[in-house]
């Protein structure tokens, strides 16, 4: 066992870490408050390679293992989540799902644009009626030969509005149940495809969230992901990968937010000392550090175990309800620990906290990682 970083991770994780710092930090208070989507900055991030980050380097990504794309997740959401699950969304949702699953001619066609960062991609699973529940899907894709009539909604899609190339999953044959689910790519200006508005959200203002509609949208059967009726699997394969991606996100923000309280508590005095030596202060510090670690832990062991091909999905689920439950816990925290600055904008710690709850929800709720986890410590 080796619990240390080899040195080109560590560079890696220190050119994410000054990418934050000086690109991201700047204007993200701005971006929150204008819910602005961080358009300029997408395109220095596909110059450093973060678009396409453990995309084989023939289709155009970096070639990085998936310890590397955790750091970068990390130290992109200690600063700015909203760039991070745009990201997280391009890489481990719609890249790994083209690069793992996609034919020779769709990767050829439309990861190569993704990895480099000329085009960027969204996952479309949820619907108004199928959200934890994602067999119930109500989007059709009919076959009608040399192409499937896509008919119907998908709501919350990150990205949304700013994507080119969209993985819609649909019912193909509602008999079949889960088995008659197909996962198609779809391109933004198809005839039928209608972008709805930006959702005014929580937290994770900056990113791009929209309900898309699809109306009679002829999708070529070349297009389809997969054998007929792989969809399902398609879909649950790919987010537990994601799973890693927004475990990673959550261990961002937390730290980040671990990281500001620490510094503030040993500037900010109270009854003539700096408050990190009021042991309630400390006691907290010591709690966030505590859980962060070991959510690193799991974030790492996830990351380390698809690296080594071993099967994920416990570990995915574990490393993200226990990364988002410890966002959400400790940004709570640091909120208290800056007292009355902690709840106004220019301290940070606020726009975490908001942030954080977000982690809880996507890409499966906590509810349902325990459910992965019960199920799979059930059959073992
Ligand atoms: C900002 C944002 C971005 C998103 N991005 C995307 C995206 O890019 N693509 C995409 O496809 N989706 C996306 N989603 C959707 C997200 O994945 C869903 O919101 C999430 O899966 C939960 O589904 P739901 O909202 O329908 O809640 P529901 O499924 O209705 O759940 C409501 C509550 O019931 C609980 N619950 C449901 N079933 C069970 C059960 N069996 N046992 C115990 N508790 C249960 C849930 O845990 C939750 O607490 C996004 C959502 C948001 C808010």
């Amino acid at each position: 066992m080796n619990f240390t970083l080899s040195e080109e991770h560590i560079m890696i994780r220190n050119a994410a870490r000054e990418f934050a710092k000086t690109e991201l930090l700047p204007g993200v208070i701005e971006r929150d408050n204008k819910q602005e989507f961080p358009e300029e900055l997408v395109k220095k991030m596909a110059n450093l390679g973060f678009m396409g980050i453990m995309v084989d380097p023939k289709y155009g990504g970096s070639g990085m293992d998936t310890i590397s794309y955790v750091l970068i997740m990390e130290e992109l959401s200690k600063i700015d989540a909203s760039a991070s699950v745009m990201v997280s969304v391009n890489n481990s949702l719609v890249c790994y799902g083209l690069e793992a699953y996609g034919t020779e001619e769709q990767k050829q066609k439309y990861l190569t644009k993704l990895a480099s960062g000329q085009s960027i991609g969204a996952f479309c699973l949820s619907e108004p009626e199928a959200g934890s529940d994602a067999t119930s899907q109500k989007t059709t894709a009919i076959d009608k030969g040399d192409h499937y009539l896509l008919n119907g909604t998908k709501n919350w899609i990150t990205n949304g509005g700013r994507s080119d190339i969209y993985l819609v999953i649909a019912q193909t044959d509602k008999e079949k149940g889960h088995k008659g689910i197909n996962a198609f790519i779809v391109e933004k200006g198809m005839e039928g495809f209608h972008i709805g508005p930006k959702e005014d959200k929580l937290g994770i203002r900056g990113s791009d969230t929209h309900t898309l509609q699809f109306n009679d949208v002829k999708v070529p059967k070349g297009n389809r992901i997969g054998e007929d009726g792989f969809g399902f699997k398609f879909a649950m394969k790919t987010l537990s990968g994601g799973r890693i991606g927004i475990a990673a996100q959550a261990l961002g923000i937390a730290s980040g937010a671990y990281e500001l309280a620490l510094k503030y508590s040993k500037e900010r005095k109270a009854f003539g000392t700096e408050i990190a030596n009021h042991q309630a202060i400390a006691f907290k510090l010591a709690d966030m550090y505590t859980d962060i670690e070991a959510s690193r832990m799991l974030v790492m062991k996830a990351a380390w175990d698809k690296d080594q091909g071993n099967n994920y999905d416990k570990s995915s689920a574990m490393a993200k309800l226990h990364a988002s439950d410890t966002a959400m816990k400790h940004t709570v925290e640091a909120v208290q620990i800056h007292g009355g600055n902690g709840f106004v904008k220019e301290y940070h710690v606020e726009r975490l906290m908001r942030d954080a709850k977000i982690t809880q929800i996507y890409e499966g709720t906590s509810e349902i990682q325990k459910i992965v986890i019960s199920r799979s410590v059930l059959r073992d």
